[in-house]
Formats: structure tokens, sequence, C-alpha cells
């Protein structure tokens, strides 16, 4: 837990007690801050209560006293409307900030690797955090993957924080001003709660706000926003490494076709073939990969020691996850894939796929996918999207109503046995919510695993 003692004996008001606000909460009543919590949700309320957090109505108390407020991202305090607390705190003053400009104001002497971006910031964030362990540094990894910044270990000059950084999060940290900042990409998302695309962007861009040593900017130019982030910061001389997994990039880092290219000295130098390390597959990763080395280098580690733990990587749980191998067939776990974009990601990485989908129907669908139909041997459908989804594949893929998880992955398994085709993959790779049928995406790729771990030993054995 982090240490907060610039704020003993000072009225801090809290406001949202879910995960990072309890953990907020904590802390300041462990630094000695006169702590007035608030949820808008009773229950929440009440078990915060239970867990010895003061509750003070933050919509009817003394706003002369509280000299912060501690705000939970996920609540809306511009777009599309401003909560009336945060209404009530800026009339008095107040200032309005997440836990991550605490962690930054109670470790200042620390080291900072932020990254952000629409799509990738938990690989991102993993892969350098695991770089940073392999090669021996000191290392704290979270923000809005994993650890709340405040629960997060004490560390001093040597030590790195890596966080991932929301948008939400990016607005309520006046106190930016990380060495290493990567912003991996930029596609239209949570427009609502910036006031649209241009809201988003500038959310986004703080992230290379004041800047200290290395000061370095790493941003991704595999679309309009990024390229234009990157040339408004290169006019201001500042130090940016441009990455890119569809172009070669002189000057930057790129990983056209898998190979990582560091070109930052002009040398052109390939540093690894990624299409050899089974936890990063498809091009999304390669900027991934790119990102964390170009960070990892950024923050003096030797291209050596990057290069054997991007080998080691394990991977993250849900995002294309290795789940197992039986009688030649490959069971992959993309459960994180909650939308089409997502799951085109992992479709454009097989080419025999026995697709698992379905759950709660985004907007959108998948006929965007259609494309990529001709890969997919056989869909098992599954949940509340089941019918819309049949309609979509119609005519342009097979495919069969399950119902549910269990029977899908059965019968995905059975038929790709059955095919015998080389490089069969059994992919639930959902494109939908999962909220009809499970409690998270976590849970839903949890029952998948042992749906898998329960399918008969393979007889052929693994290839
Ligand atoms: P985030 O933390 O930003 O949600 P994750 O690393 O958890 O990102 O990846 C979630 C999903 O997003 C992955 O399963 C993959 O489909 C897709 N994805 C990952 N990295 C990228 C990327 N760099 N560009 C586009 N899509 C990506």
């Amino acid at each position: 837990m982090i240490d907060l003692p610039f704020l003993k004996g000072h009225v801090a008001a809290v406001m949202g007690l879910g995960k990072s606000g309890l953990s907020a909460a904590k802390a300041l009543l462990n630094s000695g801050a006169e702590v007035w919590a608030w949820d808008d949700k009773e229950e929440t309320r009440a078990l915060a209560l239970k867990q010895g957090i003061p509750l003070v109505d933050l919509s009817t108390c003394d706003w002369k006293r509280p000299e912060i407020v501690v705000w939970s991202p996920g609540i809306p305090h511009t777009w599309p409307r401003p909560h009336p607390i945060a209404e009530l705190a800026r009339k008095a003053g107040r200032p309005i900030l997440c836990d991550i400009d605490l962690l930054l104001r109670a470790r200042s002497e620390a080291s900072y690797v932020a990254i952000t971006g629409t799509n990738g910031k938990s690989t991102t964030t993993s892969l350098i955090g695991h770089i940073f362990k392999k090669a021996g540094r000191k290392v704290a990894v979270g923000g809005n993957l994993g650890t709340p910044a405040l629960d997060l270990e004490p560390l001093a000059r040597a030590g790195t924080y890596v966080l991932e950084l929301s948008s939400y999060q990016l607005e309520l940290v006046p106190s930016a001003g990380f060495g290493v900042a990567v912003l991996l990409n930029m596609t239209p998302d949570h427009l609502g709660r910036h006031g649209g695309m241009d809201g988003y962007i500038a959310a986004k861009r703080r992230i290379f706000d004041n800047q200290v040593a290395p000061a370095t900017a790493i941003v991704g130019i595999d679309d309009e926003h990024g390229r234009r982030i990157c040339s408004e910061l290169k006019s201001l001389a500042r130090s940016v490494v441009p990455i890119s997994a569809e172009t070669r990039v002189s000057g930057g880092i790129h990983a056209k076709d898998g190979l990582l290219i560091d070109d930052r000295f002009g040398k052109n130098e390939t540093v690894i073939d990624l299409n050899n390390v089974r936890s990063l597959p498809g091009r999304h990763n390669w900027q991934n990969a790119a990102a964390a080395y170009a960070a990892a280098t950024a923050s003096g580690l030797e291209q050596g020691a990057i290069v054997e733990a991007i080998r080691s990587f394990p991977g993250l749980a849900h995002r294309q996850e290795f789940v197992g191998i039986k009688d030649g067939v490959r069971f992959i776990n993309d459960s994180k894939a909650t939308n089409a974009d997502a799951a085109e990601k992992a479709l454009l990485c097989y080419d025999a796929v026995y697709w698992i989908l379905g759950g709660q129907a985004k907007e959108g669908g998948i006929d965007s996918l259609s494309p990529h139909f001709d890969r997919v041997r056989h869909a098992f459908l599954i949940g509340e999207a089941a019918n819309a989804f049949a309609h979509s594949l119609e005519g342009l893929a097979d495919f069969t109503h399950c119902g549910d998880l269990r029977t899908a992955t059965r019968a995905a398994f059975e038929m790709a046995r059955r095919d015998g085709v080389e490089g069969a993959v059994v992919l639930l790779s959902p494109a939908c919510a999962s909220w009809d049928q499970f409690k998270s995406f976590e849970d839903r790729g949890d029952q998948f695993r042992q749906f898998v771990s329960e399918l008969p030993d393979g007889e052929r054995g693994a290839p």
C-alpha cells in the first residue's frame, strides 16, 4: 500500500467505492487523512462501511472541508453530463483527481512507464512488466489493469511503475509527468464520455503532458490520430519514437510481417522474429511488442535481455490464450473478444477455425467479419445472439446452434477431430458480451478452459 503523508490530517472526499475507490479510501485512512467516502449505490456504501470506510453524503456535505476529491474514473464528471457531486466540488474549487495522481505525488522519485490506447493496453502493460522483471529491474504493474495504483508496493528511485491508463483516468491526473509514455492506437470508443472524438483524443494525448527524463513519447502511427499526434510532438522537438505494425518507419520501430525492426539510429536492425512467439499472435500483437520494445529500450534495458523476455512472455489469460491441444486440435481462449473488431484479430491468425461465438450481442453484429468467413470450417453458436449470427453466416459458412458453451466446445472438438484438418483450431472468440450466460468474460474463458480439460485425452497425441 502507498503512504500519502502529504494528506495526513487533511479531509479527502472519495467518490465511488469500487475497486480503486476502496483502495484509495484505505490508503488515505492509513496515511492519517480524514476520509469522506460516498457512492450512489446503497449496497456499495454498505460494503465499504463494513470495511471501516467512513461515509459522508457528498451531495449534502459542507464543501469547505474536503481539500481534494478522489474520483472513480468510471463515473462521468463532464460528459454526457457532470455528476451533481462533481459540480458541487468544482463550484467549491476542489481539485478532482484519481488514485494515479496520488501515486505520482507520493512516489515522485520512482520512474514511470505509462501505457494507453484504444486496444492492446493490458497486453502491452503486462509485456513491459514482464520484460522489466526478467531484466532484473524492480517493477510494479497495475493501474487500470489488475492492482489499483495505491495498492501497489512502494518503490524508490531505482523502481519503475508500469501503469495501464484509460482515457477516463488520464482526465484525472493533473500531476501527469511520465518518463516513458506509450499511445498504442486510437479508434472511436467511449465517445459519449468525452463529448466526441476530439475529447477522446485530447484525453489520450494527456499521457504526453509534462514528461520527465528520459521524456520518451512512443506513438503508434497506424491510425490517422496517432500520426497527427506524432508529428505534433516532433514539431515541439520532443523525443518521439514512432511505432508501426504495418509499414516501415525510418527513425522508429516497426514490425511489418512480424520482423521487429529497430531503425531509431538508422541501422534498420532486425531484433526478433515475432512469428515465432506463440503468446503474441497476429499483427495487433506486433504493434504491442514494438511498443514494449521501445519502452524497454527507452528505459535503458539491454536489447538481449528484452528479446529473451519477449520470447518467454506467457501471454495474458483470455486474449488468444493457448489452452491445450487434443488429437492435433488446438484450443484458443479469446473470451476477451467481446466485439467483432476483437474477434477479427483472432480469426486472422488461423486458417482452419472451428469458431465458438455468441453471447449478448453488441451493436453491428458480425457482418463486418464476412471477408474472413472462408477461414471458418464451422461456427458453433451460443447465447442470445445465436439467431442474429446465424443470419449473418447463412450461405457463407456452416453453423450449428449449440445453446451453451459446454455443448459448443464438445461439438467443435468432435468435428475438428473428425475432419483431421492440418492446423485445426477450436477458437472461442465470441464477438459478444458474456452477461447473458456468464458472470464476466473471465468466467466465460475459465469455463471454456474447464470444458476443454474435460474432453477425452488425445489419441493421436500432440503434433
Ligand atoms: P485493452 O486492455 O486495451 O482492452 P487487451 O490487451 O486486453 O487490450 O486486448 C484486448 C483485445 O483487443 C485482444 O483480445 C485483441 O483482440 C485486441 N487487441 C490487442 N492488442 C491490439 C492492438 N494493438 N490493436 C488492435 N487490437 C488489439
